[in-house]
């Protein structure tokens, strides 16, 4: 626990539960008794207080839910195991909007507090074999997250206070449900609901049907210290050609996997808009004598996937990263993390080894980044271009510059000090720049080009068009004025018939009618 005792049983006398005001107006309507019997009688209504007097433990979530108590109130605590534990994001919104206040306040949007904010959510299970999916308190932090996994997931616990906001079925939630299926069958024998109780059965297909409930941060509560449940199934980890070479169409995994290249869409910032990421792991860049597969990834981070601060950060900067992906999802050959799926940093430590960043999760189960060695080869390797290649994608190219977009190609000044082009002209020195960026006086701007090209390859009947980097186009732009007399100025019809590659590309899209078009973009790995 990392709030004191005094705050939780605050928070849990806190004005959530029709429930329990119900229980008191009732008995104040009806009864002359003292306030000491007012507050027994209220928090027996209620299952408050967890003095455990008048509530017993049930094993069954059904069963419990069967026996739903006054305003959707579960009246019984129910014990469970938490297979897993995550967040999911919170709409902006915040309350003051939608009601509208009497006093107008200063300022009509929400409190900063109040935005992208998260809510923590278990999948639990009973010993019956039965799912929930409780939505418990918003988190303060993102980074709360794994608090509550080393707390929580795979331990017994009991559920107590919750609410049952939906049945919903396999058809309806079929994300939630390949999770559940991800989880089954179970790894050790059910409880049966027949006459013989004490008997285990053997586990029949899936559950077709589980409840949604909600709850608050009482209303999971652990038993029994470090222990992992026996019916609790960790995340199996997986290599990356597991997943791919994986006859099941649709299927949760995870695995620890190098991030190579990131690329948010929309022109938001990383954790608004979906993050499309090229993985690859130590089993897709090894010799593959038998069964060849790709070598790279792409891998989609849906906005219903929270993201944590540390793994902002990494997708933020240029650098690789390692992560673990847990319980993402393989959905018809595309990964996608959505929003039962946890993406965790992997850091590497001076001497090589592998381990999760997150403060003291070595000792922990649920953490998929094992010390190991990181024998990731260098440089990664790249699939060449091919006809099946689909976007977001990374792959290897080599051919011969047959035409160049006029329309694109231009170039500009850039300071020469930190690379801004936020440049300005200065009033007393026109031939010179000011910098914006790092208020410098830039006598000698170096020049930015931007240059896209058509490439003949060997993949006939296919127009690419490869947006270049700087340094491909200086080099040959400098091939160019080598061979013909001319200053090495940027006259883009010079370029034509030079040969380019291999480059590193980035798939941005890929049209098959009227005939295989693919834009491409060269990235730097
Ligand atoms: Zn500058």
């Amino acid at each position: 626990m990392f709030i004191p005792r005094g705050l939780l049983s605050a928070q849990r006398c806190s004005p959530y539960s029709l429930c329990r005001t119900f229980g008191l107006l009732e008995v104040c309507r009806t009864t002359e008794e003292n306030s000491a019997k007012q507050t027994t009688v209220s928090g027996a209504l209620c299952s408050f207080g967890g003095s455990g007097v008048l509530t017993r433990c049930c094993l069954s979530l059904l069963e419990a839910i069967e026996g739903l108590g006054q305003a959707g109130c579960v009246g019984q605590d129910v014990e469970v195991v938490v297979q897993r534990v995550y967040s999911i994001p919170v709409p902006d919104y915040s309350p003051m909007t939608i009601l509208k206040p009497r006093v107008p306040s200063r300022s009509s949007s929400a409190p900063p507090a109040e935005k992208g904010k998260t809510r923590l959510c278990v999948l639990v299970q009973d010993s019956y074999g039965m799912f929930s999916a409780v939505q418990l308190h918003l988190l303060p932090c993102k980074d709360d997250l794994h608090e509550y996994c080393h707390m929580w997931q795979g331990r017994t616990c009991v559920l107590r206070d919750i609410k049952v906001v939906q049945r919903v079925t396999r058809e309806r939630r079929t994300r939630l449900f390949s999770l559940i299926d991800s989880l089954w069958p179970p790894v050790m024998p059910l409880k049966d609901h027949g006459n013989t109780p004490s008997e285990s059965r053997p586990a029949g297909p899936a559950p077709s049907f589980c409840y949604l409930l909600s709850g608050q941060e009482s209303s999971v509560e652990h038993e029994d210290g470090q222990t992992l449940s026996s019916l609790y199934l960790p995340p199996t980890k997986l290599t990356l050609r597991d997943i791919l070479q994986s006859d099941l169409k649709t299927c949760r995994c995870s695995f620890v996997a190098t991030v190579i290249h990131k690329r948010i869409m929309q022109s938001s910032d990383v954790g608004q808009g979906e993050v499309w990421l090229v993985l690859t792991d130590p089993s897709l860049q090894e010799e593959q004598p038998e069964r060849p597969c790709r070598r790279t990834v792409a891998l989609c981070v849906n906005t219903s996937c929270v993201l944590t601060s540390s793994v902002l950060e990494a997708l933020n900067s240029p650098a690789v990263c390692r992560m673990s992906f847990r319980d993402s999802i393989k959905e018809h050959g595309v990964l996608l993390c959505v929003e039962q799926s946890v993406v965790e940093m992997c850091s590497v430590d001076p001497e090589g080894r592998l381990e999760s960043s997150t403060p003291g999760s070595e000792s922990l189960s649920h953490s998929l980044c094992e010390p190991k060695e990181n024998t990731l080869s260098q440089p990664v390797r790249l699939d060449p271009l091919s006809p099946e290649i689909t976007p977001n994608c990374l792959c290897s190219l080599t051919g011969v510059i047959v035409g160049v977009d006029e329309n694109t190609a231009y170039s500009w000044p850039a300071c020469n000090h930190c690379g801004s082009d936020n440049l300005e002209v200065l009033a007393e020195r026109p031939e010179n720049f000011h910098c914006v960026s790092c208020k410098s006086v830039v006598d000698k701007p170096d020049t930015k080009i931007q240059l896209e090209v058509f490439l003949s390859s060997s993949l006939s009947n296919c127009t690419l068009k490869v947006k270049l980097q700087q340094k491909t186009i200086m080099s040959i732009l400098n091939t160019a004025a080598l061979e013909g007399d001319k200053f090495p100025g940027y006259d883009v019809e010079n370029v034509l018939g030079k040969e380019v590659g291999p480059l590193a590309v980035y798939v941005r899209v890929v049209t098959r009618k009227p005939s295989l078009c693919m834009g491409l973009e060269e990235i730097c790995l």
